[in-house]
């Protein structure tokens, strides 16, 4: 079984996912996405992206490697590698996507009933913001983007199957953990 999340930037996916991994320690696999952005400082390439040069990025591409891949923000692709899958499953494990809207509705497209797709809403844009400058990754021009995205993002919620709100971290957390017991453990 799959399950799908998506979120704007700075919605709380990684802290709640990173929750429930916690919880269910080897129960899920993290579908690791290639991308052409910067490792930001902490990030590991294999573990939280595959960072890749655009020139990787396109050869990939043209050897039909990718589940969907996205130019989600400009200059700025991300992508889920059909390798991902493959290696989750001979793991014996459920694959998580962390994607955008759109790949998550293309993922949602391909697997169907084998996945469910949960859509993170933040309580207001305005404490978005606050989240994303309190985690101090972004530049001032990263940061309108990834705000002025956040709308668009929002506009695709009603094409997941669930949306929970992140307000209080433990609440979101109890909800998504729910959902995982009733469709996917
Ligand atoms: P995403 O993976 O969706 O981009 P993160 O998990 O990195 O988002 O969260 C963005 C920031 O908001 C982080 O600094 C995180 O600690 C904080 N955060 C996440 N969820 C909450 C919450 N419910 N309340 C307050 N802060 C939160
Ligand atoms: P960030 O740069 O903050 O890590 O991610 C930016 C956005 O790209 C997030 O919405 C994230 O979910 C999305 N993303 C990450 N990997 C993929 C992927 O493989 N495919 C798609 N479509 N989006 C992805």
């Amino acid at each position: 079984m799959n399950l799908i999340v998506s979120a704007p930037s700075g919605c709380g996916k990684t802290t709640l996912l990173k929750k429930i991994f916690e919880k269910y320690p080897n129960t899920f696999g993290f579908s690791v996405s290639a991308t052409t952005r910067q490792a930001r400082n902490g990030e590991i390439d294999g573990k939280d992206y595959y960072f890749l040069s655009i020139e990787e990025f396109n050869r990939k591409i043209a050897n039909n490697d990718f589940l969907e891949y996205e130019q989600v923000y400009d200059n700025l692709f991300y992508g889920t590698l059909i390798s991902e899958i493959e290696r989750i499953e001979k793991l014996g494990k459920h694959t998580v996507f962390d994607v955008d809207v759109k790949g998550g509705v293309n993922i949602k497209k391909s697997l169907q009933d084998k996945a469910i797709s949960v859509f993170i809403m933040p309580p207001s844009l305005e404490i978005l913001k606050q989240r994303l400058l309190n985690r101090k990754t972004e530049t001032e021009d990263s940061l309108n983007k990834r705000l002025q995205r956040a709308e668009l993002e929002i506009s695709y919620s009603k094409f997941f199957d669930y949306v929970i709100i992140n307000d209080d971290l433990q609440t979101a957390t109890n909800e998504l953990e729910e959902l995982i017991k009733k469709h996917i453990l």
